[in-house]
């Protein structure tokens, strides 16, 4: 619940996977299943989240508060359950005092949850605080004194109670709550409401990762995939599809009834041979998932249409139709019948989506790129070719140029970074910590700086392998300035500048001041430019062409983080970008080893905007790589 409060995302287990219905990247799915699954790490979490919050808001020790949140974001960090760690209560409390960041005190009330299921403490927590209020704490701009007087002063006990006090016009006579304040409340719960029923990706991905694999460990020679907005890359899902097919119908009957009585599920609202639906609760949020059953031979044709989009798949029943056939989720069939697979039509095309690309004379248009926007009949069929030719893809990204060590608020040595490196097959890693007013996330000073870069220096002269390079994420200040001065980002291998704090400015302040850092000639990438929270926080709203016009001028890359809570720049404002030919950095922000795995969210987001490959630093070799970052000028409009 006090995700907002952190400056910094927690790094929980990763939770990506590449092209969800292509590819198997084992860790990255064991993460992600544990991202779901993980039941009793995600109860502790939450219960040591609302032990810091409820005492936050009870005005009580603000030093107790930090300790249970610093335990939280442990046990987030965790991958293996938690109750799983030892095998008697003995080893457990030796395991869990050797974690960094549990102690004693921690230490008891894990196992207490363990032996007991809660933990007094937080049951009494929960009895002393409204429930709305934690909920209250989740609204951008209120932080625990303020949620506190509200309950205190108004009787305030949740998001509908804030409403009301709102409209009447009484928050706005509290000490400390001046009408700019009440108007941001008012837009943050406006935008709160609008964006309450969509779950966002960095839940829905793993919650479908693990349906998926549930159901294909029920009947191993199934074909099961995930369809819909998901697949496409979309940042918050309505609902989750699944497609799946098997050739005798009781193995169909058993993956039905592996999807109903999975344990998440809250109400079954359809079961039937065709298509199940179920409602299921994820991470606090409720969803709706439809599973599609039928016959491989339909397989691909069912999974082009549940994937969508809409537009998408009347332009292709259209450009049927100019074939003299009949394309629906059956198959693609010659003639213009209605509902042909009803009449023993055989389809001639189905089992395979490229299948009806083919048949259609059109290339296969991967699902990122099933938008109005990439329409052929818009773009050309050249254009669209040449497009695809270009699209980035994961493979190609080479290099991360944003991740943090213990240096800051990252959870390796630089060590350690280097084998992450290494094992996940990067040519170039940028270490970049944040900068000095990042205060809760232990940036650096100057001197700590200079210290930190040459240890990075003296590492990176050892490797013949990888590309080390020392830089920072410095902070971009509400005027704009940055964190450190001139002379010390210019001796620096890579400068990240980010915004972090007074994500509320108005539009006009926002732009100069990201336009500030862009034009700043030691910065290489505008990080997370506009400090969004995905769902929840919407961050700075600025001129995004006037940023791409002088990024681009500057050969300053934009970046897209990869971090699925993030994914800032978005794809629309990506979409700008690539249209006027800037430069885009796509970085994990990796604070721990299964956060590089965010690459992949990254690159599902740029491919939804058709970002080719040259465009992305990230692709780019070592040599040209460093040609850059030695005088970014040469990645200036043209150079
Ligand atoms: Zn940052
Ligand atoms: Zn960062």
């Amino acid at each position: 619940m006090s995700a907002r409060r952190r400056v910094f995302p927690s790094s929980r287990p990763c939770t990506a996977a590449t092209g969800c219905c292509t590819t198997d990247r084992a860790s990255a799915l064991a993460a992600a299943r544990n991202d779901v699954s993980n039941d009793v790490n995600k109860a502790l979490q939450r219960a040591f989240e609302e032990l810091a919050d409820g005492l936050d808001l009870l005005g009580e020790s603000s030093f107790r508060s930090a300790s249970h949140r610093r335990v939280a974001r442990a046990i987030g960090d965790l991958t293996a359950p938690i109750d799983q760690l030892g095998d008697d209560p003995a080893q457990l409390r030796a395991r869990l005092e050797a974690i960094p960041g549990i102690g004693e005190g921690a230490t008891r009330r894990i196992l207490e949850f363990v032996e007991h299921g809660e933990i007094a403490d937080h049951v009494e927590i929960l009895e002393r605080v409204p429930g709305g209020l934690f909920q209250l704490l989740q609204v951008p701009g209120l932080g625990p004194k303020a949620v506190r007087t509200l309950w205190q002063e108004l009787g305030v006990q949740g998001v509908d109670d804030l409403r009301r006090e709102l409209d009447s016009g009484r928050v706005e006579s509290l000490p400390r709550m001046g009408r700019k304040t009440v108007q941001n409340l008012r837009s943050a719960l406006e935008f709160l409401t609008r964006t309450r029923d969509r779950l966002p990706v960095a839940l829905a991905m793993p919650l479908a990762l693990d349906l998926r694999d549930g159901l294909r460990s029920v009947e191993p020679e199934a074909r099961v995939e995930i369809a819909g907005s998901l697949r496409r890359g979309v940042e918050t899902i309505g609902d989750l599809d699944l497609v799946a097919a098997h050739h005798d119908p009781a193995a169909r009957r058993r993956l039905a009834e592996a999807f109903v009585n999975d344990g998440r599920v809250t109400d079954v609202l359809a079961s039937g041979e065709r298509k199940c639906s179920v409602r299921l609760s994820a991470g606090g949020h409720a969803i709706q998932a439809d599973l599609r059953l039928g016959e491989p031979a339909a397989f691909g044709a069912a999974l082009h249409y549940f994937t969508g989009s809409k537009e998408h798949n009347v332009l292709m029943r259209q450009i049927a139709i100019g074939f003299g056939r009949r394309l629906n989720e059956y198959g693609l069939f010659e003639g213009d019948e209605p509902r042909p697979q009803d009449h023993g039509g055989t389809p001639l095309a189905g089992a395979e989506e490229a299948e009806l690309y083919d048949a259609l004379g059109l290339p296969f248009i991967p699902a990122e790129l099933r938008e109005e926007a990439f329409d052929p009949a818009r773009v050309g069929l050249e254009a669209l070719r040449d497009l695809l030719a270009r699209l980035i893809d994961e493979d190609q990204i080479v290099a991360d140029l944003h991740t943090h060590s213990t240096a800051s608020d990252g959870r390796h040595s630089l060590e350690e970074l280097v084998a992450i490196a290494r094992r996940r097959g990067l040519a170039v890693l940028a270490v970049t910590d944040h900068s000095r007013s990042s205060v809760l996330a232990g940036g650096l000073e100057i001197d700590a700086l200079r210290e930190h870069v040459a240890a990075i220096r003296e590492l990176a002269a050892g490797l013949d392998d990888l590309v080390l390079l020392a830089g920072a994420e410095v902070d971009i200040l509400p005027d704009g300035s940055l964190d450190y001065p001139d002379e010390v980002l210019a001796e620096l291998d890579v400068v990240v500048a980010s915004p972090h704090v007074s994500l509320s400015q108005d539009r006009a302040t926002a732009t100069r001041r990201l336009l500030a850092a862009i034009r700043n000639p030691h910065v290489h990438i505008l990080g997370h430019p506009t400090g969004r929270i995905v769902g929840r926080r919407r961050g700075l709203q600025p001129d995004i062409d006037a940023l791409c016009a002088a990024a681009s001028e500057h050969g300053t890359a934009l970046e897209l983080n990869a971090n699925p809570r993030r994914l800032d720049l978005d794809d629309a404002a990506l979409r700008r970008a690539v249209e006027v030919g800037c430069l885009v950095a796509i970085d994990t922000d990796a604070h721990s080893d299964a956060q590089f795995g965010y690459l992949s969210y990254g690159v599902r987001t740029a491919r939804r905007a058709g970002l080719p490959a040259d465009s992305c630093v990230n692709t780019w070799e070592p040599e040209r790589l460093r040609d850059w970052l030695a005088d970014k000028s040469v990645g200036a409009r043209g150079r």
